[in-house]
C-alpha cells in the first residue's frame, strides 16, 4: 500500500488503491452503510477485532480507508482519519486530546471557527486556553502551565499569511510534555510537512486545495499509529464525524491533481505578487514566498513553496476596497479558498465581522485589507481583471 519508493507526485495518483475483484482502473465508490459476514464467527470474529474488514461505515469503508490512507502516506504520517468537514477534524485532534482541567496554547490568528472551538467551546468542559502572537516564541513559552496537553497553531495564518515556526513552537511544546496540532490547510501538504517539522497531529479542511474544485466538505486528522489509537480512533468511532464515501471519492479525485494544481496556482500567485507589488494603490503586500514577507527566514528553511493566497491592503479603506472587489469581473466574491476559480473576500466584513475591531487590528486585518487565492485561469487574465479593478479603487 505505501509505496514510499515513489516521487510524492506519483503516490499522490497510484498509492493506497484498494482494487475490487473487478480490477477497476479508478478507484471504486463503495456507497455502503453496511458489510455482510461469511458466517457467524467471522462476524463474531470482525466484532472483536481478530478478523480485518469493514464493519459499518461510521467506522470505516473503502472508498474512505483509500482516502485516510493516501493522505498518510503524502503526509508522511501513519495513520488518518478522515471526517465530514475541516472543523470536525480541528474539533476532534483538539476534543481528542484534552481532559477537563487540561490547558491549550493557541496561536490568536486562527480561522474564525477554530477560535469558536478554543474560546468557546473547550471552556464549557473545563478546558482552558492561552491565545499568542504565533511569531513569538517567548509568548509560547511563558504561556505553558503545568496542565498544558497541546499547543495549536495555523500557519501560514487566515487572511495575514503570517508563519509559524513550528520546529521552535515544537521544541517548546515538547519540553513542556505537550503535543503540537497543526492546521496545514494554507500550505497544502504539498508546501509544508509539519509531522517533519516535530509536531505530533496535523489536520486539513480538505474542503480546501484538496477538493480544489468547490465540490464537497471533507477533513482529516492525521498522526502516528499511536496518536490515533490513543487520541482520536475512539472519538471518530463513537462519535460520527466521519466522512461520506462519496465525498472521499471526490477527494481521492483530487488528490489526484492536486501537485499539477497547486504548483500552477502558487506560480501565478506569486506574478500576482510580482504585479501588484509597489502598485500606487495598495500599501501592503503579503505573499510568502517573497523576500520582504516578516518571516521569509522561517519560509526558507519551512516552506518547499510559496502561496496560493496573496493578501493585500488597498489604500483608502473599506469604500476603496469594496470598488475594488466589485469592480473585479473574472475573480468572484466568495469566502472559501484554494479553488480552481479565483476568489477574493474582504475580511473584515465577512470571515472575521464578528470580532472586534481592536481585536482585527491586532491581527492586522484593516478596514482596506483583501485576501485573494488564485485559481487555475490564465495567469494574465487574472492580473488584468485585479489591474483594472486596481484602477476603479
Ligand atoms: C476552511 C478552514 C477550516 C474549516 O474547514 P471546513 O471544511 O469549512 O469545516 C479550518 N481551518 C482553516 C485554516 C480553514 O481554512
Amino acid at each position: 500500500m505505501t509505496q514510499r519508493k515513489y516521487r510524492p507526485e506519483t503516490r499522490l495518483v497510484q498509492s493506497s488503491i484498494l482494487r475490487s475483484q473487478f480490477g477497476e482502473t479508478s478507484e471504486a465508490l463503495f456507497l455502503t452503510q453496511g458489510y455482510v459476514y461469511e458466517n457467524s464467527a467471522q462476524a463474531e470474529a470482525r466484532f472483536k477485532g481478530e478478523s480485518p474488514g469493514f464493519q459499518y461505515s461510521r467506522f470505516g469503508n473503502p472508498t474512505v480507508r483509500m482516502f485516510e490512507q493516501r493522505m498518510a502516506d503524502f503526509e508522511g504520517a501513519e495513520d488518518a482519519r478522515a471526517t465530514a468537514t475541516g472543523m470536525a477534524a480541528v474539533t476532534l485532534a483538539l476534543m481528542g486530546q484534552v481532559r477537563a482541567g487540561d490547558h491549550i496554547v493557541s496561536s490568536r490568528a486562527l480561522f474564525g471557527s477554530c477560535l469558536y472551538v478554543v474560546e468557546e467551546l473547550l471552556p464549557r468542559f473545563g478546558v482552558t486556553s492561552t491565545l499568542v502572537d504565533g511569531t513569538d516564541l517567548n509568548q509560547w513559552k511563558n504561556a505553558v502551565r503545568p496542565n498544558t496537553k497541546t499547543f495549536f497553531m495555523e500557519t501560514p495564518s487566515n487572511p495575514t499569511l503570517e508563519v509559524i515556526d513550528i520546529a521552535a513552537v515544537a521544541k517548546i511544546a515538547h519540553e513542556a510534555g505537550a503535543t503540537v496540532t497543526v492546521d496545514n490547510v494554507f500550505s497544502t501538504p504539498l508546501w509544508q510537512s509539519p509531522l517533519a517539522l516535530g509536531a505530533d497531529c496535523v489536520v486539513y479542511s480538505t474542503t480546501k486545495h484538496i477538493d480544489g474544485q468547490g465540490r464537497c466538505l471533507g477533513g482529516v486528522v492525521l498522526g502516528s499509529n499511536k496518536f490515533i489509537q490513543d487520541n482520536i480512533h475512539n472519538l471518530h468511532r463513537q462519535t460520527g464525524p466521519s466522512m461520506s464515501p462519496f465525498n472521499a471519492w471526490v477527494m481521492l479525485k483530487g488528490l489526484e491533481t492536486l501537485a499539477v494544481r497547486v504548483r500552477r496556482q502558487t506560480d501565478s500567485a506569486a506574478a500576482v505578487a510580482v504585479a501588484l507589488h509597489n502598485h500606487p494603490k495598495i500599501s501592503r503586500l503579503i505573499y510568502p514566498g517573497r523576500p520582504d514577507h516578516p518571516q521569509a527566514e522561517i519560509i526558507q528553511r519551512q516552506m518547499k513553496g510559496g502561496s496560493t493566497l496573496v493578501a493585500f491592503e488597498v489604500k483608502g479603506g473599506k469604500d476603496a476596497a469594496f470598488r475594488v472587489q466589485d469592480a473585479l469581473q473574472l475573480v468572484r466574491i466568495s469566502n472559501n479558498l484554494g479553488d480552481a476559480k479565483s476568489l477574493i473576500t474582504h475580511p473584515a466584513t465577512t470571515t472575521h465581522q464578528r470580532i472586534t475591531p481592536q481585536a482585527r487590528a491586532d491581527l492586522g486585518i484593516s478596514d482596506g485589507f483583501l485576501r485573494l487565492s488564485v485559481g487555475l485561469e490564465h495567469p494574465d487574465d487574472i492580473m488584468e481583471d485585479l489591474l483594472a479593478a486596481l484602477d476603479k479603487a
